[in-house]
């Protein structure tokens, strides 16, 4: 019941009711859409502490002394040296 130009043309409740009026069509509010991801330095380091310490000195020593832990989900990267891992083990 829309023609292709009628798709971007109609205002949206329009299309809404002429597609789905069989249906009950309820329009929300606008909501402000916002990323939020939930890592820290801290939540970083506490996975780098799962990996053997061997296996963190081979990183160190590959990667000039630095482990790069990098957020799957947002892409923020945490930086530690073997100074700061050390640290970490300190606080648990
Ligand atoms: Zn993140």
């Amino acid at each position: 019941t829309v023609k292709d130009e009628e798709l971007f043309g109609l205002p949206a409740e329009e299309l809404l009711y002429r597609l789905y009026h069989e249906e009950v069509v309820e329009v929300f509010e606008p909501q402000t859409v916002s990323f939020f991801c939930g890592c820290s330095p801290e939540r970083s380091g506490a996975a780098l502490l799962l990996i053997p310490e061997t296996e963190i000195d081979e990183i160190l020593d590959e990667h000039k002394g630095s482990i790069d832990m990098q957020c799957e989900c947002c892409g923020t990267h945490y930086f530690f040296n073997k100074e700061a891992i050390n640290k970490l083990k300190q606080a648990q």
